[in-house]
């Protein structure tokens, strides 16, 4: 047997995502005639309680034209040390935007508002004005922690107090909104723009839908083009993306749970120093020393478990789709069985 726990980014398209996409009807999106994509867009538009959505082919690229359709060179974005947008796109603020970033760290990457105020620098010539702020939801590095609504709330009116934006990096945000219980448009009226990954715990294979305003999504189109996103017959993939949306969101509670059963069984390892309490569909431990991650992982991934290494000694474990109860049952008695 192999569980898989890397990411909930290498599931496998069902058989009937599979038909969603081959029956597809489709057209040239860089004209905007793509009727597939349009629905998607559509949907995931009404979804937030926003105007308009653009389909792109990664989160990584969503979030980039966020950043670069909100700002302008020179300008700060304040988020979280642990953010995607400073932890995995390769810097691409500094490249694409022009931009810097004030780092603010927390325990499990989710601000508070007075932590975001704090932040917020004065406008004289020689600082960097503040602009934008990005929360992830939910955070990866956190653990898949979840933003209270109320926490959003907070932050939303200290930007509107300061004349800054706000950008919601939703890679996870379905995960967040099953934990908490909010819907997608509470969530999305809250923020000027979301990123939402639909090849994440959705299962889609490719994609990631930015949304927002009218004017903001007709600037970001632009952007898309820009950096080599205007894709012609996407309606293919935009169908596997509205299959998911229609059949995927109410069945990740079940990786929830999952989770939790893995966080329950590591909690009880000697070989386990810390772990807090999954909220989502990620599991972050640490092991006691002198044990290291690359050594667990190869054990590991000797009786059929892949997981992923977050740090020397923290392992990251990401339950979704393809993984079944049988594979968390699999991953459990493995657990049991290691001696280090
Ligand atoms: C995965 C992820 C992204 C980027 O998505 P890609 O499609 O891999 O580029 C952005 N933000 C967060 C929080 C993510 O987990």
């Amino acid at each position: 047997m192999f569980v898989d726990l890397l990411s909930d980014t290498v599931t496998r398209p069902t058989e009937g995502m599979l038909r969603a996409m081959m029956k597809a009807e489709v057209g040239d999106d860089v004209f905007g005639e793509d009727p597939t994509v349009n629905a998607l867009e559509a949907k995931c538009a009404e979804m937030f309680g926003h105007e308009a959505a653009l389909f792109c082919p990664s989160g990584t690229m969503s979030n980039q034209i966020a950043l670069r359709v909100h700002t302008r060179p020179l300008d700060e974005v304040i988020c979280d040390e642990m953010s995607h947008i400073y932890q995995y796109e390769v810097g691409g603020y500094a490249v694409n935007s022009g931009l810097a970033l004030q780092l603010l760290r927390t325990p499990n990457g989710i601000l508070s508002a007075d932590l975001v105020e704090a932040a917020i620098r004065p406008r004289y010539d020689w600082l960097p004005r503040s602009a934008l702020v990005v929360v992830e939801n939910t955070c990866n590095r956190g653990g898949g922690s979840v933003y209270p609504l109320e926490t959003l709330c907070q932050i939303r009116a200290v930007c509107q107090k300061h004349g800054l934006l706000l950008h919601i990096d939703g890679a996870r945000i379905f995960n967040a909104l099953v934990a908490c219980g909010g819907t997608a448009a509470q969530v999305g009226v809250l923020a000027d723009s979301l990123s939402v990954c639909l090849s994440k715990g959705l299962g889609a294979p490719v994609g990631s839908v930015l949304i927002g305003s009218r004017a903001f999504i007709t600037e970001a189109r632009r952007v898309r083009k820009v950096m080599g996103g205007g894709m012609r017959q996407a309606g293919y993939l935009a169908a596997a993306g509205i299959y998911a949306l229609e059949h995927h969101i109410e069945r990740l509670h079940e990786d929830h749970l999952h989770a939790q059963q893995l966080a329950k069984a590591l909690a009880e390892m000697p070989w386990v120093e810390r772990i807090t309490s999954p909220e989502t569909n990620i599991v972050m431990f640490d092991l006691k020393p002198p044990l290291t991650a690359a050594i667990f992982l190869e054990k590991l991934l000797e009786h059929g478990v892949r997981a992923a290494s977050f740090g020397p000694r923290t392992v990251r474990l990401v339950t979704h789709l393809n993984v079944s109860p049988e594979g968390v049952k699999h991953a459990i008695k493995t657990f049991c069985r290691l001696r280090f």
